[in-house]
């Protein structure tokens, strides 16, 4: 974390309001600069990306495509109280409880799927 900013975002795609009940924050942090250690556990949560979270206490702690940058989660990074939110992206699919306000860059789910092919909502079989 160090000397970066990070960038926040908040995603209200069905993947990730399954995973956390609205919508999902997060953060970049490109792999060459991870260091992982202790006890965590991967779940393959698409085709294409896989979820990490603790196995002691269950916290999430990332998402991840393949090859791709880790997104953690802000709320383990105390340090990253202030910063504001940067981007919502299928910001057009939120639940009405988790309207965000403020000024930040809103991407709607056509936006976003034009710009990352390989995305579609995906969702278990076994979800309601
Ligand atoms: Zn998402």
């Amino acid at each position: 974390m160090a000397d970066q900013v990070a960038e926040i975002s908040a995603c209200h795609c069905d993947l990730c309001r399954g995973w956390t009940g609205a919508a999902q924050w997060g953060f970049e942090a490109p792999a060459p600069g991870v260091t992982v250690t202790g006890d965590v556990k991967t779940y393959r949560a698409t085709s294409f990306s896989e979820r990490a979270f603790c196995p002691n206490c269950g916290t999430h702690l990332w998402l991840r495509d393949d090859d791709g940058p880790y997104e953690f989660v802000p709320g383990l990074f105390e340090e990253l109280r202030a910063v504001p939110l940067e981007r919502e992206v299928y910001a057009d699919r939120a639940f009405a409880c988790v309207r965000l306000a403020g000024e930040h860059r809103r991407v709607t789910r056509d936006a976003y799927e034009r710009d990352h092919p390989h995305v579609n909502t995906e969702v278990c079989d076994d979800q309601v």
